[in-house]
């Protein structure tokens, strides 16, 4: 059985195929470099990592591309307000998202094109397009793509035609303000932005004269250039993308070449901060910077955002993070009664075990891979690692086979991405609900009510934490 991943196009959970010897294609649209990403977008890129690793360890070469998005309305009006050029702007920040990916374990794509590197080839495959009929200049200088001419158009996202909106804002936040009255249609979008005089210097010539390209245009370009114009077997992005950036670059690609754009759709839900996306816009994001400052580490996220089924919501919560640093925790120990019985160290388990080389047989730990083969399950495989961990089977292993559960379990940690014992130096911040008992408490003690001062010391620690007083306050601390 190969890797199976619910589709979007076909509404249905497919195998993974590659064509025979050669690597799975796989392109991710990337991070919009205008800031340091927040974890909202880590979701969705860790969710891509895992999947990366689940097909390597499950023996599939995957061709991994994934683009910097450093050319848009975000990236221009932020590098001029901060008076960079758009270039240093992008490059500091597309250094800080390396930065993070690397905390967050993330393997390196194979490709990592950007959209300023293939301004040639999207104005080529504009030409194309207007070549073709599908796309047309207006008077301003700026082109656009004929929706009515390509009848596929809403077939990822199921939008009919008649409910297609006009994309004056599109999901990037990204506000087309081309006169509408040039489009022949509201549904029409844009491939060639003509030159305004808020991008600044960011305008490249073109035959209809000076300006950018849209956003969509870029992805549809970099698939071309990384993949010799062929279709790709896989496609990724969070669910926000699905239309209409996704709709748009099948409709690009497909009219350019005559030919499938891409095999299966592989949407993620978002990260969520009551009940709404966690957005720049919205200004209810973290960072991993963020984060740090709280004590808690990049594997600690790595673990929360990858834990729950990623077709799902996942709702940020500091609980949800201390749950996820004891999941650790646990896991490590699980790992120190194994390498008791073959008398090996931690370095020994972190080099040696965790491998993409599969074992022949998972053992008892073969639920846990078939759950994250089966539609990436990684809830059901980290439940069927902690239904094995909970019945303690270290106690009844001889070195051999605990050497052999050592392997198995190695092999998933890398195909989750996890590394273990690195967590151990970050304290948690404690839930707002114990800061706020705790702060009764040092008010009653500072009335001297200490009656109520020991009961609210009690009630914090009955929930899990240990109230350490200082001079001017106090510090919290996990039992
Ligand atoms: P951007 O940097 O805005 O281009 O987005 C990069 C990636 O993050 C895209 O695949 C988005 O769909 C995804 N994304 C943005 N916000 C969230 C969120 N709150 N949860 C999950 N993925 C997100
Ligand atoms: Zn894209």
């Amino acid at each position: 059985m190969s890797v199976q991943l619910y589709d979007t196009l076909s509404r249905s959970v497919q195998p993974l195929a590659t064509e025979s010897g050669q690597p799975l294609r796989f392109y991710c649209c990337g991070p919009t470099v205008y800031g340091p990403a927040h974890i909202g977008n880590f979701r969705t890129f860790l969710i891509q990592d895992t999947l990366r690793r689940v097909l390597e360890v499950d023996g599939t070469q995957v061709k991994h591309v994934r683009n910097i998005t450093d050319l848009d309305d975000k990236t221009i009006r932020q590098s001029m307000a901060e008076g960079m050029s758009l270039s240093d702007f992008t490059a500091k920040w597309t250094e800080k998202f390396h930065a993070d990916c690397e905390a967050l374990n993330m393997l390196a794509p194979s490709i990592e094109p950007s959209a300023v590197a293939h301004i040639p080839q999207q104005i080529a495959l504009v030409e194309k397009l207007v070549e073709k009929g599908h796309a047309y200049a207006t008077d301003d200088g700026s082109v656009y793509f004929r929706v009515g001419s390509f009848d596929d158009y809403g077939r990822l996202s199921k939008l009919r035609q008649r409910e297609l909106k006009t994309q004056n804002e599109n999901s990037a936040g990204e506000v087309n303000d081309a006169d509408e009255y040039d489009r022949e249609s509201v549904t029409d979008f844009a491939l060639w932005k003509s030159r305004k005089p808020e991008d600044g210097d960011n305008f490249w010539s073109s035959p209809w004269g000076e300006g950018r390209p849209g956003w969509h245009l870029e992805c549809s370009a970099m698939v071309d250039s990384a993949f010799n114009g062929e279709t790709i077997e896989l496609h990724g992005g969070g669910i926000d993308l699905c239309f209409p950036h996704h709709e748009n670059e099948i409709a690009q690609s497909e009219c350019a070449h005559g030919h499938d754009f891409c095999k299966h759709w592989f949407h993620s839900a978002h990260l969520m901060v009551e009940g709404a996306k966690m957005s720049k816009s919205l200004g209810n994001l973290y960072t991993l910077d963020d984060l740090r400052e709280k004590g808690i580490s990049p594997m600690v996220v790595r673990y929360t955002l990858i834990s729950g089924s990623y077709r799902q919501q996942l709702n940020f919560t500091f609980d949800g993070l201390h749950a996820s640093k004891s999941a650790l925790t646990r896991l490590e120990r699980f790992v120190e009664a194994l390498l008791a019985k073959t008398g090996e160290d931690k370095d020994t388990f972190n080099t040696t075990y965790i491998t993409a080389n599969a074992p022949n047989d998972f053992g008892r730990l073969a639920k846990a891979w078939d759950a994250l083969r089966t539609n990436l399950n990684t809830a059901a495989c980290l439940g069927a690692i902690f239904g094995l961990i909970g019945s303690n089977p270290a106690a009844t292993l001889d070195a051999e086979d605990a050497r052999a559960l050592l392997r198995a379990f190695g092999c998933l940690l890398y195909a989750l991405g996890l590394q273990l014992f690195t967590t151990q130096e970050s304290a948690v911040d404690a839930p707002e609900a114990i800061v706020a008992l705790a702060q009764q408490r040092w008010d009653a003690k500072q009335a001297k009510n200490w009656g109520k001062a020991d009961e609210l010391r009690d009630a914090v620690l009955a929930k899990g934490w240990v109230i350490k007083d200082k001079k001017d306050g106090f510090d919290l601390e996990q039992k």
